[in-house]
């Protein structure tokens, strides 16, 4: 299994950096050009030998302006680019294929058509393929891909380790300082972000389905945001990432007053025609460089803690039942008015990324349910509770439940429900739960009205009661 890592350059000059960024600018044509001629569906199949073939012979080579290796690496990447949009595309007529056709040989036959590439004579995989695979284009020009064999690194005498890699001659090379130990192996991909230089590499990491077993049994989990999920033992995973959150919501409205402000300033200064002020605070006070890296810090935290809550819960469950989280567009949970919206939006996905990782690395099984009026329903006497804030309220038995519990334990009873599927519409679901309810009641004989017999009623409020 495979894992990537990143180093970072270490005060790298500006003059090298001008360099590299030249050679990722003119790499970033070859890329659209590969993007622009092959991007299209009618050249699935098309190989990268092919095309460097055809450049070398025709000349369009020696436009480039950059050492061969370079721009042929850059041509196998942006095939492979292309090549993974057109399948993510081919998903979709897969899907086409299997709601036009009921008969399997046929599905089969045009199954194995679309995979070889043979789908330009039938009419239907044709239309197909043109509605859902797009002409896509590139303006990614901040990469380099360097070939393993193409680079040598050092470690100096403090440690550090440096890299030197082709630049745009013949036998001249760029040395960047990274801040690592560690040496980049295999093919490098070099990223260029606000003056810094990032090697992208992979490295075999340690099979974590042979060193860390699942936990047995299914578990139910919710998505929250004082935490990355509460499981349906009532356990939270992840609690910092609330602490998280507000720090940097508060953080961020206070620096974008601030910014406003100064931004305020140098529009004045230009409309006065004072445009050396002008452009001196957009440069000196302006800038994105430090927010940027803040920002890249902030979600590798939000992403680090949300795998390591993903992989508690896995600890404990081989099965896991979460909410479709991709599919939720509006928030079910109030948030507080100082919560950036955008901020708060953003871990969800992280969230559902890590679930679908994490389970396909140790092997354990996800399954998304529909999570319409998961956070409303009481578990005690399965009916719409009554919602104030973090708590939840059965009206009918007393019980009182942690609103993210009761949503995990819900979601839990949702896989295998037999009248919910992921699918089924909100509105219906509401209808469905007070159905259940209605026919729940007339059945009940008459309650025992004193508080014991009420909670002896529902097992699992007194199961809580007990705990
Ligand atoms: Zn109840």
């Amino acid at each position: 299994m495979k894992a990537t890592r990143i180093a970072y350059s270490k005060d790298l000059n500006a003059a090298k950096y001008g360099q590299l960024e030249e050679q990722a600018r003119r790499l970033g044509r070859v890329r659209a050009m590969v993007w622009a001629r092959y991007g299209s569906p009618i050249r699935d199949g098309v190989k990268d030998r092919t095309i460097r073939d055809q450049w070398m012979a025709d000349g369009t080579a020696e436009t480039f302006g950059v050492l061969a290796n370079a721009w042929k690496e850059t041509v196998r990447d942006a095939v492979a680019d292309v090549t993974a949009h057109r399948e993510a595309g081919k998903l979709q007529v897969r899907k086409a294929v299997h709601r036009r056709y009921k008969d399997d040989s046929q599905r089969k036959r045009a199954y194995t058509d679309l995979k070889h590439g043979r789908w330009q004579e039938d009419v239907f995989l044709a239309r197909m393929m043109r509605k859902h695979v797009k002409h896509g284009k590139s303006r990614m020009a901040n990469q380099i891909v360097v070939r393993s064999d193409q680079y040598s690194t050092w470690t100096m005498a403090d440690g550090n380790v440096w890299i030197s890699i082709p630049g745009l001659k013949r036998r001249q090379t760029t040395a960047i300082p990274l801040n690592t130990d560690v040496a980049p192996t295999g093919t490098l991909r070099l990223i260029l972000r606000d003056g810094r230089v990032e090697i992208h590499y992979t490295i075999d990491a340690p099979d974590l389905r042979q060193t860390r077993p699942c936990g047995a049994g299914s578990i139910g989990v919710d998505k929250g945001y004082t935490e990355v999920l509460t499981d349906s033992d009532g356990v939270h995973h992840g609690k910092a990432l609330g602490t998280l959150l507000r720090t940097e919501s508060d953080h961020l409205k206070t620096k974008n007053a601030r910014r406003a402000k100064i931004c305020a300033i140098a529009a004045k200064a230009r409309e006065a025609g004072d445009l050396a002020k002008a452009d001196r605070i957009e440069r000196n006070n302006l800038g994105r460089i430090k927010q940027d890296r803040r920002r890249t810090r902030f979600e590798s935290r939000v992403r680090t803690l949300t795998f390591t809550a993903v992989h508690t819960v896995i600890d404990k469950a081989a099965h896991v039942v979460a909410e479709d989280l991709t599919r939720t567009f509006a928030s079910r949970k109030k948030l507080g008015k100082n919560t950036n919206r955008r901020l708060a939006a953003w871990p969800k996905g992280v969230t559902a990324e890590a679930l679908n990782s994490v389970s396909e690395r140790r092997g354990s099984a996800l399954t998304l349910v529909n999570a319409a009026y998961t956070s409303q329903v009481v578990p005690c006497c399965r009916i719409l509770g009554k919602r104030s804030g973090d708590r939840l309220d059965c009206t009918l038995c007393g019980g009182v439940w942690q609103a993210d519990h009761a949503a995990a334990i819900n979601v839990l009873e949702r896989d295998g429900d037999p009248d919910i599927s992921l699918y089924t519409p909100h509105t219906r679901v509401k209808q469905i739960i007070q159905e259940r309810a209605d026919r729940h009641r007339t059945r009940l004989p008459v309650q025992d009205s004193s508080p014991a017999g009420r909670r002896a009623n529902h097992p699992i409020r007194a199961a809580m009661l007990n705990k």
